[in-house]
């Protein structure tokens, strides 16, 4: 069928340079990050003798002072972790909680409605318990090899010494409405006139320096207990205006959580992602359990046929997400019912190849109920590391928006995790929202790092990306461009980028993809085509060759470094 519409001159190829991918091989480890400092902090603890975790965790936390605005210590994340010896994996839980005193009414006004968005985010309501640095914590006691302090030396030294503000630094702090209204944030990302910090301005972050080498020294329990919490609480709760109800004890109380990864075969291979409070490991697999049921040389995501039946199953998977996912702690998500075989397959039926269903409604039946996600932000940050032992790291770490509460403590930004609750604590018929705001509830992510195993059970490849939920979009498109068609990391990350969330299918603008808009529309799609700046971030095995392959995401800034085998 995809050569019959290239002939008829409805499908098209990417014509992107090849320029436009960003990308190394190597045969010995790989490190793949939205900045190439953090990129080579990570390769510095590979050739230091660490482990991926190692370099994962000093990855993070270079991009926690180079990237700001996209992750942190004042933030949560995700991550998977690949055992390069008996090839188990283990899922990471580092989302914030929210604290003890709030309640469902968190996000009303006066008049129980929704407060504006503005309101939501900026200030003390919005900020959530870190989790951050308890999940790394816990990563480095599972799979960490060089001691915790090591970790923290090239971001404490950058800190110290300064980095050089970039294109994409500037341009988020200059089109960012509200960073000059904070007293901190202005002080830190404007200069004394009051100007966005120009490209190439080396900033200097030694509050930061100071926060990380106690945390080096002491452990994570410096963050958690005693000074630095007591700055954080007190910044939450006074934020002028806006406040929020952080105690010290939801601090101290703080866990991040092991649990067991949710897999589920796809053409041979294996893929893994994020069990729930992200929505999005089990809404990538719902849309790939769907799309096996079609043949794999329709699916090149760059076609009609193949954008069609992407965006039509990811609307199926959508009207899932916003019906059932939301904290597993607080009300039960029917996991495996949602990835069970016989449900997919009914799935697949509900879609047409030739003709766009409009809204996709959920396929369950309705014992619990979810609120609709309107919102889209795009902070965030994935890596991907690969060792020599070939232990594999797959991570994405959030500060929610961009420069998240605009809150920031000894030059960190807290998060706004928070307004990832519904803000409705209750739909029309006044049934309780599953995804509704509870004291020491996790509010539902769309993170959604990933790890795809071989044939054999042998690593294949991990990928991510930013995005809020078009990160299940951007995700599951990589992982049938790998394996169904059969394109390079590098050439998948690239491609351009086709996102539905069971409303419009959006096109990303500027690439090869604005050519198939008409023959979607002809299928009853309605057309959008926006700037879908993905953040994708992986590594591959090379099918056959055992070498590997990194990719950064050319829209943004970041690097694959690999490394040769050792000794060599
Ligand atoms: N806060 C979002 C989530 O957890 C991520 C935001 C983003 O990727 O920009 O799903």
């Amino acid at each position: 069928m995809a050569l019959l519409a290239v002939l008829a001159g409805c499908a098209a190829v990417d014509r992107q340079p090849a320029e436009f991918e960003r990308g190394a091989e190597a045969d010995g480890a790989m490190v793949a990050v939205a900045h190439p400092l953090a990129a080579e902090a990570g390769r510095e603890m590979l050739e230091a003798g660490g482990s991926a975790a190692d370099a994962a965790i000093a990855a993070q936390l270079v991009l926690n002072l180079v990237e700001p605005q996209s992750s942190g210590i004042g933030g949560g994340g995700f991550a998977l972790h690949y055992h390069g010896d008996d090839g188990g994996i283990t899922a990471y839980d580092g989302r914030e909680t929210a604290p003890a005193e709030i309640g469902p009414e968190l996000f009303l006004d006066d008049d129980g409605g929704p407060v504006g968005y503005r309101e939501a985010v900026v200030g003390g309501r919005s900020v959530g318990v870190p989790g951050l640095l308890r999940m790394l914590e816990v990563l480095h006691a599972d799979h960490g090899v060089l001691p915790w302090e090591d970790l923290f030396q090239p971001a404490i030294h950058l800190a110290r010494d300064g980095f050089t503000v970039t294109p994409r630094l500037h341009g988020m702090i200059a089109g960012d409405p509200w960073l000059a209204d904070q007293p901190d944030t202005r002080a830190y990302f404007f200069t004394a006139d009051g100007a966005p910090l120009p490209v190439g301005h080396r900033l200097r972050n030694p509050e930061f320096a100071e926060v990380l080498q106690q945390v080096a020294e002491g452990g994570v329990d410096r963050f958690y207990h005693g000074a630095i919490a007591e700055s954080i609480v007190s910044t939450v709760r006074h934020a002028e205006g806006n406040p929020g109800l952080l105690h010290p004890d939801d601090l101290a109380a703080y866990r991040a959580v092991r649990r067991a990864p949710v897999c589920r075969p796809y053409r041979g291979h294996t893929v893994c992602g994020m069990p729930p409070p992200t929505s999005g490991g089990v809404a990538v697999l719902q849309i790939l359990g769907i799309l096996e049921h079609f043949d794999s040389d329709v699916l090149d995501p760059r076609t009609v046929d193949g954008a069609h039946l992407l965006a039509e199953v990811s609307r199926l998977a959508f009207a899932d997400r916003e019906r059932f996912l939301a904290d597993p702690d607080f009300s039960p998500v029917p996991v495996a019912a949602l990835l069970d075989p016989d449900y997919l397959a009914g799935r697949a039926g509900c879609v047409d190849p030739e003709r766009s269903m409009g809204e996709a409604w959920p396929g369950l039946p309705a014992w619990l109920i979810g609120a609709p996600d309107h919102r889209e932000v795009a902070a965030t940050s994935h890596l991907s590391v690969v060792d020599f032992d070939g232990n594999a790291v797959s991570m994405t770490t959030s500060i929610e928006q961009a420069f998240g509460s605009r809150l920031m403590v000894h030059g960190f930004l807290l998060n706004n995790q928070l307004t990832d609750f519904s803000f409705r604590p209750e739909d029309e018929e006044g049934r309780p929202v599953a995804n509704r705001p509870e004291p020491g509830k996790r509010p539902r992510s769309s993170m959604a790092p990933m790890l795809i195993l071989d044939e054999e059970g042998a690593f294949r490849a991990v990928v991510g990306s930013p995005g809020g939920p078009r990160i299940i979009g951007f995700v599951a498109q990589r992982v049938v461009a790998l394996l169904d068609a059969g394109l390079s990391i590098n050439e998948a990350v690239a491609m351009p980028n086709v996102v539905n969330r069971n409303g419009p299918t959006e096109l990303e603008e500027g690439r090869s993809v604005e050519s198939i808009a008409d023959a979607l529309r002809r299928r009853g799609h309605t057309v959008e085509i926006v700037p879908l700046t993905s953040g994708l971030h992986g590594i591959e095995a090379v099918p056959g060759s055992g070498a590997l392959r990194g990719a950064a995401d050319p829209r943004r800034e970041g690097a694959a470094l690999g490394l040769p085998p050792r000794g060599l």
